[in-house]
């Protein structure tokens, strides 16, 4: 392609682990839940109904989740929680909080090679402080002329970064594993995407993609978007 594009990534699960984390704590949630009636399956949806919910109010970010963790267990014990239960909750998601940022294969490689030709934006979501903390753990900050943390990836969201940076849409590409906030949004505000497929993307991440779209790419993995740009 003619360069230079501003090439715009996502973070969490496109550079680096991040949801296994999440599932983790999840998946002990719901043992420590341990409901009489409700099957695993269940629980958990009761789980995403209320990250669904509290996510246009409150964002999101291991804090809120550990709100959401709460609220959910006294929904499903028809109480409030103990101190000790309480306690038990919170420790479920430190893992997710201290986790050393384990980088994708050739994440270091491929944005030096894609920075020679290109200009190389980070668009992560989530909490501000938390995102830019493991931004700084990656080692890889460096590498980007423009961070940003936004609150949700919207259509909107993608035109004020292409505004604030300056470039036309067409010269500007998300590159990102998450239909709903990496794909379908930069899309519909004009930007290209690639979808770097990642098979523990977030449920509730996952929307329908563009069956055809003369903007829309989908590598294997990161390393082959060297050959894309
Ligand atoms: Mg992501």
């Amino acid at each position: 392609m003619d360069g230079p594009l501003w090439l715009l990534l996502d973070a969490d699960d496109t550079l680096w682990e991040n949801n296994i984390f999440f599932e983790e704590a999840i998946e002990d949630f719901i043992a420590f839940v341990d409901h009489a009636e409700l099957r695993p399956d269940e629980v958990r949806h009761e789980l995403d109904c209320v990250e669904t919910r509290n996510i246009e109010v409150n964002g999101y970010g291991t804090g809120n989740f550990t709100n959401n963790l709460v609220e959910c267990y006294e929904l499903l014990r028809g109480r409030s929680a103990d101190d000790d239960e309480r306690e038990c909750l919170h420790a479920l998601t430190l893992r997710i909080r201290n986790h050393p940022i384990r980088l994708f294969p050739a994440v270091e490689e491929t944005l030096d090679d894609l920075r020679a030709r290109h200009r190389l934006g980070l668009v992560s979501k989530g909490d501000n402080a938390e995102q830019r903390s493991k931004l700084e753990r990656s080692g890889l900050g460096g590498r980007f002329e423009f961070i940003v943390i936004v609150r949700e990836k919207n259509a909107d969201c993608y035109r004020s970064i292409i505004s604030e940076i300056g470039v036309d849409a067409e010269h500007a590409w998300m590159i990102g594993n998450s239909p709903k906030s990496d794909i379908v949004p930069a899309l519909e505000a004009g930007l290209g995407a690639v979808l770097v497929p990642n098979e523990n993307t977030w449920r509730l991440e996952v929307r329908p993609l563009p069956e055809t779209h003369d903007r829309f790419r989908v590598v294997r993995e990161f390393a082959d978007l060297a050959a894309v740009f």
